[in-house]
C-alpha cells in the first residue's frame, strides 16, 4: 500500500476541479484499512474518503488523509441476495445485475459513483430508491477499528438521506452493502418519460433491461456527462414544504409543479425555483449553471471548487428570497 504525498485529487471528483491531499492512499483490502487508521501518523489527522467523487465539492486543498475506497468483488448468496463490495462501480454493478437476470435496481441505473457511497444518501432516482432492495451493510467503526452491521432500519433511511450523514458522519467506512434483488419481479416504468421512451420503441411489456435502456438513453440526454463537463448531478434536493408554504407559492406562481409528500407536505422541484429566480444558464467565467438542466452547476474547465461553493450560496439565497423556500445542498461539500 503506497501513501502518496501532495496528491492531486482533479481524477478523483467528477467537477474535475484542482486540488490537493496532504496524504493519499488507494485502499484495496480491510487489512490495508486497518493498516493506515492506525498507524500514528494519520491518526489525528482529518480524513476524506472518496468513492467515484461523483458527489463531493472540493473547496480547497486537503489537509490531511484522502482514503481511495478500492475494495472489490460481489458474491452472490443466492436466491437474490447479493453482497457488494464498496469500490465495485455502481452502475456496472447495475449491468451485472441484469446480465446475471436479477432486477430491482434497474431504475437505478447510470448513476455514477461506487456502491460504497450509495446508501450515504440513499440513491434513487426513476420512482426507485436503494432502500428497496437495501438489506444490510458492513461499516469499519474508525475509532475502534471493529466491522458494525448496519440492518436498513439502523440506516434511517430517508429522501438522499441516511445515518451515515448525519449522527455518524465521518465516523464509519462502508465496506459492503447486501442487496435483496429479484428473479422475474415486477419492474416499475410508471415514472417520468420512461413509458414513453417505451412506447416509441414499440414495447408494450417491457424487461428489466429495456427500462434499464429506456433510462440509459432519457438520462444521457437529459444530464450533462461528467467527463465532458465537470458536474456532480443534481446539486441541491428537492424541497419538501408545507401545504402552508405551497400555497401561498402558487399564488405567486399558478404554474409550480408539485408531488404530494408524506405527512401532507408537497415536494416542487429545486430546477423549477432555480430557473424562476433566473439561474438556468447562467455562466459566470468558468463555472455557471447548466443550461439544460438548472439543478446542475458545472465546472467548464479550471473552475475553482470555492466560487463554485459560492455560486451556490448564492442562488440558495435568491431562492429563499424569491419563494421563502430553503434549498438543501444534495452534494457533500469539502472544505
Ligand atoms: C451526472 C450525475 C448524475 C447523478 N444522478 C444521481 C441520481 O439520479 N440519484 C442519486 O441519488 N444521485 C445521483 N448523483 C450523485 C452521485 O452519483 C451519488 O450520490 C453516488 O452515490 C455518489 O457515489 P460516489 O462513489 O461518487 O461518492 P463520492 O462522491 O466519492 O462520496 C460521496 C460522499 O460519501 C462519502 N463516502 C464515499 N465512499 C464512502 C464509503 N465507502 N464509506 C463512507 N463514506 C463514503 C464521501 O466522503 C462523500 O461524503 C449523480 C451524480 C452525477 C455526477
Amino acid at each position: 500500500m503506497q501513501i502518496h504525498k501532495n496528491h492531486p485529487l482533479k481524477d478523483y471528483n467528477t467537477f474535475g476541479v484542482e486540488a490537493k491531499a496532504d496524504f493519499f492512499v488507494d485502499v484495496k483490502s480491510i487489512s490495508d484499512l486497518k493498516n493506515i487508521l492506525s498507524d500514528s501518523k494519520f491518526k489525528s489527522l482529518p480524513k476524506l474518503l472518496l468513492g467515484g467523487g461523483s458527489n463531493i465539492l472540493l473547496c480547497s486543498d486537503f489537509k490531511g488523509l484522502a482514503i481511495h475506497i478500492d475494495l472489490r468483488g460481489i458474491v452472490d448468496l443466492g436466491n437474490g441476495l447479493i453482497s457488494v463490495q464498496a469500490g465495485e462501480n455502481w452502475h456496472d454493478f447495475v449491468m451485472w445485475s441484469l446480465d446475471q437476470d436479477f432486477n430491482g435496481i434497474e431504475n437505478l441505473s447510470l448513476i455514477p459513483g461506487n456502491v460504497g457511497a450509495a446508501p450515504m444518501q440513499n440513491i434513487g432516482a426513476y420512482g426507485v430508491e436503494l432502500k428497496e432492495v437495501f438489506v444490510e451493510l458492513e461499516a469499519y467503526h474508525i475509532a475502534s477499528g471493529d466491522i458494525h452491521i448496519f440492518s436498513k432500519e439502523a440506516c434511517y433511511f430517508g429522501y438522499r438521506e441516511s445515518i451515515f450523514k448525519n449522527t455518524h458522519q465521518g465516523k464509519y467506512i462502508i465496506v459492503s452493502v447486501t442487496l435483496q434483488l429479484q428473479t422475474n419481479g415486477a419492474v416499475n416504468y410508471s415514472y417520468g418519460a420512461i413509458s414513453d421512451v417505451l412506447s416509441q420503441k414499440g414495447i408494450e411489456n417491457p424487461t428489466p433491461k429495456q427500462v434499464s435502456e429506456a433510462i440509459i438513453s432519457i438520462r444521457q440526454s437529459k444530464l450533462p456527462d461528467p467527463n465532458e463537463i465537470g458536474n456532480s448531478g443534481s446539486f441541491f434536493k428537492n424541497p419538501v414544504i408545507s401545504n402552508s408554504d405551497f400555497e401561498r407559492i402558487k399564488k405567486q406562481s399558478a404554474d409550480v409543479p408539485f408531488y404530494p409528500s408524506s405527512d401532507g407536505q408537497v415536494k416542487i422541484p429545486a430546477a423549477w425555483l432555480i430557473e424562476k429566480a433566473g439561474w438556468k444558464g447562467k455562466r459566470v467565467g468558468n463555472y455557471g449553471v447548466h443550461e439544460k438542466q438548472a439543478l446542475v452547476l458545472v465546472n467548464y474547465g479550471g473552475a475553482k471548487g470555492e466560487d463554485i461553493y459560492k455560486l451556490a450560496q448564492e442562488i440558495q439565497s435568491s431562492v429563499k428570497e424569491k419563494f421563502g423556500v430553503y434549498l438543501q445542498m444534495e452534494v457533500n461539500i469539502i472544505h
